[in-house]
C-alpha cells in the first residue's frame, strides 16, 4: 500500500472562491479541525494576495503543528518571498508555486512565450528552494497543454528542487478516462518522476472532480489536493470526503492508504459549513443530511434485515452516533455533556456552564432537544476578539401592512444599552436597532432563514451576510425558536465581527 498524502485547500482555493471574508480565529478553528481529521497538508492561504491574507497565514503557520502548512505563490519571485515570510515559523513549511502551461492561458492571459513560462517557473522553485526544502510547483491547466511541453516544464522544475509536482485539471475539463491516462503518462515518461510526489488537483464543473482524482490516484498519484464539502471556484474542488470514503469503502481498489480518522469526517463538514455560510445540499455524498435516510418502505425493510442491503458505509465510520436520544429540561449537565462529546464537541468548566444555560433556555422553548437542535446550538459561538457581545432582549410591535417597531437591548463590553428604530417589517426594523446600537454601517447582501429539525417548535436558524466599505462578505448566524430573535442574533454576530475588522 502506498501512503496517500491529504491535501487540503479549503482555506486557499476554498476561501478565494466565495468572496467571503474569515477572520484568522474562524480560519484557526477550521485549521484545528482539518489536524483533528489528519489531514498532512494545509494550504492555509496566499499571503501576497493581500496583508489579511499574509497575517491569516503566519498566524496559523505559528499555531498549527501535526500538519505541513502550505502557502501559495505565483511564479513571480517578491511572492515567493513574500509566501516564505508567512510561513517560515510553521513546523513543517511547504511554498506552493507555480505557473500556467496551456496554450491558452500562456498566450492569452499570461501574454508570455513558452520558454518565458519554462524560465519563470525554474527561477520560481529555484527562489523557494533557497528558503525552504519542501516545495510543490503546480503546473496550472495541465490537462489542457501539450503534454511534451508538460513533460519539460515538470523535468526541469525537478531539478530544481521540486519535491512535489501537481498536476491540475484547473478547469473541471476531464474524463476519469482521460486524467488517469495523463497521470500514468506522465509517471512513464518525466525524467526524475520517482524522485516525487506526484499531487492530483481536480475542479467539479463536469460533476466529475472526485471520480478523476481517483483516477489519478490508481495512475498513480500519492497526492490529492480538495477542500472539504467539495467548496471552491465555480462548481467547486474535489470533496476530500468523497474521496477518502471511496478509498476507504473499496480497501484495495487503489492501492493506497491515506492517514485520515474518517469519525472526523461530519463534524468537519458541519463546521466548514457554519463558518463558510455554504450549506450543504441534503443530498450530498456523504455529508448530506440524506446520505444515510431510508425512506422507501422496501429500503427500509431492508436495511432492519441486513444493514448492508442498502447501506455501503456504516455511518458511525463519518461520524454520526447511531443511537438517537432525545434531551430534555430535566437532562442534568452530566447528559448533555455526555451527548455533546459523542457529537463531537467537548465541552468542560465555563464553556460547559454557557452551553447548559442555553440548553436550559431552549428545552423549556421545545421540550425535546435532538441532535440537530444541539449542533445549532453549537454553531453560534461568541465572536472572538472583538469584546463581547451579549443579545439581551428583542421587543417588536408591528401597525399597519408592513411598519414596525423594534427595540433591543445587548451587553456590549459589559454596559447594557438600548435603542429603538422603525422599519419596513420587525426583522428591518431589528437590523435598523442593532446598527445603531453598535455605530456600525454595513450593506446587507443576503439574508436566510431555515429550521432546524422537526415540529412546529423547531429552531429557526438565521444567516446573514453584510459588507463593510470594499470588504468581503462577513457572515452571521443566530438560532432561536423565535425567528426575528434568531434574526437579530445572526445580524448582531456580523456586526460584531464587521467591528472587529475596522
Ligand atoms: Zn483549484
Amino acid at each position: 500500500m502506498r501512503r496517500l498524502y491529504v491535501f487540503d485547500t479549503t482555506l486557499r482555493d476554498g476561501e478565494q472562491s466565495l468572496g467571503i471574508t474569515l477572520n484568522v480565529h474562524e480560519k484557526l478553528e477550521i485549521s484545528r479541525q482539518l489536524v483533528r481529521l489528519g489531514v498532512d497538508i494545509i494550504e492555509a492561504g496566499f499571503p501576497a494576495s493581500s496583508p489579511g491574507d499574509f497575517e491569516s497565514v503566519r498566524q496559523i503557520a505559528a499555531e498549527i503543528k501535526g500538519a505541513v502548512v502550505c502557502g501559495l505563490s505565483r511564479a513571480v519571485e517578491e511572492d515567493v518571498d513574500r509566501c516564505w515570510e508567512a510561513i517560515k515559523v510553521a513546523e513543517q513549511p511547504r511554498i506552493h508555486t507555480g505557473i500556467a502551461v496551456s496554450p491558452v492561458h500562456v498566450d492569452k492571459k499570461l501574454l508570455m512565450t513558452p520558454e518565458q513560462v519554462l524560465e519563470a517557473a525554474v527561477a520560481a522553485v529555484k527562489r523557494a528552494k533557497k528558503h525552504v526544502s519542501d516545495v510543490e510547483f503546480y503546473a496550472e491547466d495541465a490537462f489542457r497543454s501539450d503534454r511534451h511541453f508538460l513533460a519539460r516544464v515538470l523535468e526541469e522544475t525537478i531539478k530544481a528542487g521540486a519535491t512535489v509536482v501537481n498536476i491540475p485539471d484547473t478547469v473541471g475539463y476531464a474524463t476519469p478516462w482521460e486524467y488517469g491516462e495523463l497521470i500514468g503518462w506522465v509517471m512513464e515518461n518525466v525524467k526524475g518522476i520517482e524522485r516525487v510526489i506526484v499531487s492530483i488537483h481536480c475542479h467539479n464543473d463536469l460533476g466529475m472532480a472526485t471520480a478523476n482524482s481517483l483516477a489519478g490516484i490508481k495512475a498513480g498519484a500519492s497526492q490529492v489536493e480538495g477542500t472539504i464539502n467539495g467548496i471552491g471556484e465555480r462548481a467547486g474542488n474535489t470533496s476530500l470526503e468523497e474521496v477518502i470514503m471511496a478509498i476507504y469503502t473499496q480497501k484495495g481498489r487503489y492501492g493506497v492508504q491515506p492517514s485520515i480518522d474518517t469519525r472526523e469526517i461530519a463534524a468537519t463538514s458541519r463546521l466548514v459549513s457554519r463558518i463558510t455560510g455554504v450549506p450543504v445540499p441534503a443530498h450530498k455524498a456523504i455529508v448530506g443530511a440524506n446520505a444515510f435516510m431510508h425512506a422507501s418502505g422496501i429500503h427500509q425493510d431492508g436495511v432492519l434485515k441486513e444493514r448492508t442491503t442498502y447501506e455501503i458505509i456504516d455511518p458511525e465510520v463519518v461520524g454520526i452516533p447511531k443511537n438517537k436520544i432525545v434531551l430534555s429540561a430535566r437532562s442534568g449537565r452530566h447528559a448533555l455533556r455526555h451527548r455533546l462529546a459523542e457529537l463531537g464537541y467537548e465541552l468542560e468548566g465555563e464553556e460547559l456552564g454557557i452551553a447548559y444555560e442555553r440548553f436550559l433556555h431552549l428545552a423549556d422553548q421545545k421540550q425535546e432537544v435532538y441532535d440537530e437542535d444541539l449542533h445549532a446550538l453549537m454553531g453560534e459561538k461568541p465572536v472572538n476578539g472583538s469584546g463581547r457581545l451579549v443579545l439581551k432582549n428583542v421587543a417588536v410591535a408591528t401597525s399597519g401592512q408592513s411598519q414596525a417597531t423594534a427595540t433591543v437591548t445587548v451587553d456590549l463590553d459589559g454596559t447594557v444599552i438600548t435603542d429603538a428604530a422603525c422599519g419596513n417589517g420587525p426583522v428591518d426594523a431589528v437590523f435598523k436597532a442593532i446598527e445603531r446600537l453598535l455605530g456600525c454601517k454595513v450593506t446587507l447582501e443576503d439574508y436566510s432563514l431555515r429550521s432546524v429539525s422537526r415540529g412546529k417548535e423547531a429552531l429557526g436558524d438565521a444567516t446573514v451576510k453584510v459588507r463593510v466599505g470594499e470588504s468581503g462578505l462577513i457572515i452571521g448566524r443566530g438560532i432561536s425558536t423565535d425567528v426575528i430573535e434568531a434574526s437579530a442574533r445572526a445580524y448582531a454576530n456580523a456586526l460584531a465581527k464587521a467591528r472587529a475588522i475596522h
